[in-house]
This record gives C-alpha cells, sequence and structure tokens, in this order.
C-alpha cells in the first residue's frame, strides 16, 4: 500500500463526494438548464451543493459560481478584476509566491500596460501586511495574493491586509488564492472581507474538475467564459451537477469535523517536524503555517534523489509544487534561501486521513535514506 503524503497537489475523493456524484450520474443526470422535471430536479441539486459550500465558506449562496477549478476562478478573478476596474487606476498589487494561475495573469496585464507591483515574501514565505500597505497606491486597482502558500504553507494575513487596503482605498478589489486555505485553516469569506476568492474542489477531498468563484455581494465582476449565459450569466457552460453535488458534500462533510481534524493535523504536523529535525542534522524547515503542509530542505541531498529513495518503499511525497515540471521553485528563490536548500526541499502533505503510522514511516525512510545515499550537492561554506 502506497502512503500518499502529496495532499497539496490533490486529495482522494472522500466516501460521500463519491457517493453524491454516482447519486447524480446514476439518477439526476438531465441537464439543470431544461425546464422539465428532471432538469428542475437537477437544478435544485446544483442549488443544494451551492448551499452546502456557501456554508462553509461563510458566504451567500448567490455570492458563489462555480468554476472548472482554482486556476479558472484565478484567471476570471484577476484578468477581470483589474480590467473591470482600470477606472480606479492601472496599478496591480500582487507577489512573487503566487501560483502560476495568477502570476501567468499578471505578465498578460503587464504586457497590455498595467503596472503590476509583486512583493517580496518574509522570510517565513507569508506576505506583510507593512509592506502591502507600503506599496499600496492611489491608482492600485487590484490586489491579489494568496491566503496560504502551496509549497511552503505560509499563512498571509488576509483580513488584515484587507481591512487596511480598504481603509486607505475602498476602490481597490482585493482578490485572494484561497485553494490551499479552504477547509484548511479557518476561513470566512465574508469575515476577510475580500471581493473575490477562489478554491478548488480536488484539493477538499471533491473530483477534479470543479471550482468556485466568491465574487461579493454587488461587484458586478463580468464573465471570464461567453456562452449560454449559465451561472446568471455570469459563467455560462453546462453546469456539472454531479461534480457540484460532491464538491457540496465534501465542504459539508470536512466543515463538520473542521476544528477536530484542524487540531489532528497540527498535531501530527507539529510531531513529524519536531523528529525530522532531532534525527537529521541540518534539516531545514521551509515556510510554515497550515497544518497540511510541512515544507523541508536536506541541503546537499537533490530533492529527485531522495523522493526516487522515498517512492521505492511506496511513500508519495513531491517537490516544492507539483504543478511545475523541472525548473527551480521561483517561491524558494524569492524567500531568499541558498541554492543547495532549494534544490534539496521537498513538501509532505496531508491530509485529514493521514495516520501517525504513515508519518512514521515517512520520518524513518527520510532518515534511511540521508544515512544511505551520499551527499551529491557540494555545500557552500
Ligand atoms: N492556486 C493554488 C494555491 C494551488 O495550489 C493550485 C493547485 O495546485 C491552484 C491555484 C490551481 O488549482 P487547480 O489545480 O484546481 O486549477
Amino acid at each position: 500500500m502506497s502512503i500518499y503524503l502529496d495532499n497539496a497537489a490533490t486529495t482522494v475523493v472522500c466516501p460521500e463526494a463519491l457517493a453524491a456524484a454516482v447519486e447524480a450520474m446514476e439518477l439526476v443526470y438531465a441537464n439543470p438548464n431544461s425546464p422539465h422535471a428532471m432538469g428542475r430536479e437537477a437544478a435544485k441539486l446544483r442549488e443544494k451543493g451551492r448551499a452546502q459550500l456557501s456554508r462553509a465558506l461563510d458566504c451567500l449562496p448567490e455570492e458563489l459560481y462555480f468554476t472548472s477549478c482554482g486556476t479558472e476562478g484565478d484567471n476570471w478573478a484577476v484578468l477581470r478584476g483589474a480590467r473591470y476596474n482600470a477606472r480606479a487606476g492601472r496599478h496591480i498589487l500582487s507577489s512573487k509566491v503566487e501560483h502560476p494561475a495568477v502570476l501567468r495573469c499578471l505578465d498578460e496585464l503587464e504586457a497590455e500596460g498595467f503596472d503590476v507591483t509583486r512583493l517580496k515574501p518574509e522570510r517565513d514565505g507569508s506576505i506583510s501586511p507593512d509592506a502591502v500597505l507600503d506599496a499600496l497606491r492611489e491608482d492600485t486597482c487590484l490586489v491579489s495574493l494568496m491566503t496560504v502558500n502551496n509549497e511552503t504553507g505560509a499563512v498571509t494575513d488576509i483580513a488584515a491586509i484587507a481591512a487596511a487596503v480598504k481603509a486607505r482605498n475602498p476602490r481597490t478589489l482585493i482578490h485572494t488564492d484561497a485553494v490551499q486555505a479552504f477547509l484548511h485553516i479557518p476561513l470566512s469569506a465574508h469575515a476577510l472581507g475580500v471581493d473575490l476568492l477562489s478554491l478548488s474542489g480536488h484539493k477538499v477531498h471533491a473530483p477534479k474538475g470543479i471550482g468556485a468563484l466568491y465574487i461579493r455581494k454587488g461587484l458586478n465582476l463580468p464573465p471570464l467564459l461567453l456562452g449560454g449565459g449559465q451561472e446568471n450569466g455570469k459563467r455560462s457552460g453546462t453546469e456539472p451537477v454531479e461534480l457540484i453535488a460532491a464538491l457540496g458534500a465534501a465542504a459539508e462533510v470536512a466543515s463538520r469535523s473542521f476544528a477536530e481534524d484542524h487540531a489532528r493535523m497540527s498535531t501530527l504536523r507539529e510531531q513529524t517536524a519536531k523528529r525530522l529535525l532531532e534525527e537529521n542534522p541540518g534539516l531545514l524547515l521551509l515556510g510554515g503555517g497550515a497544518p497540511q503542509i510541512l515544507s523541508l530542505s536536506l541541503p546537499g541531498w537533490r530533492s529527485e534523489v531522495l523522493m526516487n529513495f522515498l517512492e521505492a518503499g511506496g511513500i508519495c511525497v513531491s517537490k516544492s509544487s507539483a504543478c511545475k515540471k523541472g525548473g527551480r521553485s521561483q517561491v524558494l528563490e524569492a524567500m531568499g534561501c541558498a541554492s543547495e536548500v532549494i534544490d534539496g526541499a521537498i513538501r509532505v502533505s496531508l491530509s485529514r486521513f493521514t495516520t501517525d503510522e504513515e508519518l512514521d514511516r515517512f520520518c524513518t525512510a527520510l532518515r534511511q535514506a540521508r544515512e544511505s545515499l551520499r551527499p551529491s550537492i557540494r555545500r557552500k561554506r
């Protein structure tokens, strides 16, 4: 049996989400926009999913628009948010540690003439509210910052940032990529005070292919996808009712046990970190904050070599991020990590299904890897 410790890349579909999807596919398969009885049943199930998700995110159901993934939500919020609010100015404030789904949009907007500030993170990988306020301008149309970093688990205080930005410049729109935060740290869309928030189903035990964008009530964000006018004209495309039902079920069951799971995962992460530091001289922990992500580095040993050793023992972890093939982590570079630290980085990511025994086997295997493999990177003195 494999030990799956790559939950920041994707998660197993939970039994409740699976059952909801299968039931919808077998019984409620009509187009939710069809006016007949079966269509109305499908529409009802879609709205049930929206209501379940809204309770988990603490927002109104009508503030949620289903998307195909986190990437779509990020693209929609950043591209349309900046262009829509360009009357407030053409400056965008973001960071160097955003997911490529945001970074690539920033590049495109910059090519169109927007002025983009990409903030450097603190040493722990988070973005400080002071740095945001220092860089905020009268013509800032959009602030886009992730809540939890996918490579390091670093948590940025979005609520403090949103309050400070809105106090100084109420016209600035605020977007947060909460793909790694939703159902991993306590999160309320309304309490955060943001205008836009993107999330993704497959990071929270729903299937791949479903996500959502929260759009604050009253904000008339133009659509990204044009077509048949589904989702109140905001997001065209026939709604995947089975995936929506699965996301709703996954969100509901995770919310119910959230406090308990959060406490247990935080303890597991802490104990694992402590043991790794005790057993492996020179091991470094990178970033941190969110309970599901433990990013570490064994300087001198290459990530790929360590990963191959772990994989031979049935243990799946990842390099700093699963989204990017090859290349060096720009997130760790932006945090000022030395090259041998970046080249030896590994991301271990937990879910509420992760057990003590699995982490125990991981710790033992990493120690064995260090003891039996020669370091392949010469360390700088
Ligand atoms: N944002 C963050 C922080 C992520 O970790 C990811 C996926 O890893 C995404 C966005 C993209 O989400 P999706 O894979 O659903 O497109």
